[in-house]
């Protein structure tokens, strides 16, 4: 039997009704897990002790009152530190946020308390999850548990650490241009970013709110499948969420995949993707074929512009979401300059690191009058070319199967002097959030003693489909049950 930091949600969730162990016995272990990698690994900034056990009692009380528990019940998790916890600091990575406790709960952290998961901590990031590594983090940066002198990818590259290292047994991250998918590569977990509007962004602190989704991380495809499911579905508190069919977890491990249509991207497998990489992703669509799906090469003329595309948009969206931390509603005031606009740069001097301010500044360039057209509104225009080149592909193509990363994790500090590398790190996972399309990444390999990440993209709102291909892989192949050394 797995030790209790290794097993899936499943099993867990099952122990804590049929009263194997309690949640709290599940709570401790976790904890105790925590204590002995954290300072390794630096994944969480805060570690939600007393909470967390009160949540598991609660828990073990509304079974001993004979209820019928939730679906995570017992599950210990962490949510990347963008999502709002009410009465629970929530600080982005952010000095500027130092210390603020929101009053309210994101939808997504409400809904999987209702199904009775139990928070452990909240997972470091990239500052307002702006980055590829978790080094933009004002709280210093998290280690890979494969290596601890690489990067866990990012921006939610603590959610991905704390998972591969068995401190939680699922997380939350948000995916702006590839911050769930990455993170999810390097570390050798399974990572979902959704439909845009599949999931609420209600208590999301805001990126590029037209590209932003939150979604799960996991350690097998049907744990984070059970993830979405007590997630999803549409919310009135924000409008861009969907009223879809609902996502059934149970649908993505029925059937098989016998007549589904594999569509490669020649886009993804050439320049800029190191050659292990290939080959994995080359052994994956074979073993894809041989369970009976058919794979064709196919063309995304327009995908290559993704990455100069984002890095307008991003940005610009960035320019005004950040506009309101201003030393007066939120977190760190400071009393260096004069007056009130002296009082805002000051505090947005003192508050913000170096990235954050470069994308405020190139933001507010695309944004201003003189550029707006030449900038802004082209990218809007590419954005819509992006998002038809994939219709076209869906049109023959079930699903499209890609690198996730271009190589395996990096180390760290080795690209932080040279930000178009780091910035190359998204080059596969950008063009799913131009088309607002679910995509996955899961384990396909090894190189170096690092995983490698396979990515699989479909229709939007089609999980189903998506998750399906990766569950037969991940049943067929288990690069799932690899586990890191920090983990022995
Ligand atoms: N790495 C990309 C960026 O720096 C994407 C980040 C994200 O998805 N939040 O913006």
């Amino acid at each position: 039997m797995e030790p209790l930091t290794y097993r899936s949600l499943r099993a867990l969730r099952d122990a804590v009704c049929s009263g194997e162990v309690s949640a709290r016995e599940i709570t401790r272990a976790h904890l105790d897990r925590i204590a002995e990698v954290e300072p390794a690994i630096s994944a969480l900034l805060a570690v939600t002790t007393d909470g967390a056990l009160a949540q598991a009692d609660a828990v073990d009380a509304a079974r001993s009152r004979g209820e019928e528990l939730g679906p995570l019940a017992g599950v210990p998790i962490a949510l990347k530190d963008v999502i709002s916890t009410r009465g629970v600091a929530t600080t982005c990575g952010s000095r500027i946020l130092a210390g603020w406790k929101p009053p309210y709960d994101a939808t997504v952290t409400a809904r999987l308390r209702e199904a009775g998961a139990v928070m452990l901590g909240k997972a470091n990031c990239d500052e307002f999850a702006m980055g590829s590594s978790t080094e933009n983090s004002a709280y210093g940066p998290t280690r890979n548990p494969w290596n601890l002198d690489r990067v866990p990818g990012g921006s939610s590259g603590g959610s991905a650490a704390a998972v591969a290292a068995g401190e939680v047994a699922g997380s939350l991250g948000s995916d702006t241009g590839g911050s769930i998918r990455q993170p999810a590569a390097l570390c050798g977990i399974v990572g979902l970013k959704p439909t845009y509007g599949r999931v609420s962004r209600f208590g999301l602190v805001a990126y590029a709110s037209s590209l932003d989704q939150i979604g799960p991380m996991a350690r097998s495809v049907e744990d984070a499948a059970l993830l979405l499911e007590a997630i999803c579905g549409v919310d009135l508190l924000d409008a861009t969420s969907v009223d879809a069919p609902p996502f059934s977890a149970e649908a993505v491990k029925r059937g098989d995949i016998r007549g589904l249509r594999v569509g490669v991207p020649r886009e993804f497998m050439g320049d800029g993707i190191d050659g292990a990489v290939a080959a994995a992703v080359r052994a994956a669509v074979e073993a894809l074929c041989s369970m009976g799906a058919t794979a064709e090469e196919c063309s995304l003329p327009t995908a290559r512009h993704s990455l100069a595309t984002y890095y307008i948009l991003a940005p610009a969206e960035a320019s005004s979401n950040l506009a309101r931390y201003d030393g007066v509603r939120f977190g760190l005031r400071s009393e260096g300059g004069s007056g009130h606009a002296g009082m805002t740069e000051a505090s947005r001097e003192a508050g913000f690191g170096a990235e954050t301010k470069q994308r405020i500044l190139v933001g507010t360039y695309a944004l201003s009058a003189g550029y707006y057209d030449a900038y802004y509104l082209r990218a809007q225009k590419v954005r819509t070319l992006i998002r038809r080149d994939f219709d076209a592909a869906f049109e023959r193509f079930d699903v499209l199967v890609t690198p996730t990363s271009p190589t395996v994790a990096f180390g760290i500090g080795e690209k932080s002097d040279d930000p178009l590398a780091m910035k190359l790190a998204d080059v596969c996972t950008l063009p799913a959030n131009m088309a607002g399309i679910p995509g996955v990444s899961i384990p396909c390999g090894m190189d170096q003693g690092l995983p490698i990440g396979l990515q699989i993209m479909g229709r939007s709102f089609d999980e189903e489909n998506v998750l399906r291909a990766a569950y037969a892989y991940e049943q067929a192949t288990r690069w799932h049950t690899h586990r890191p050394e920090v983990a022995r």
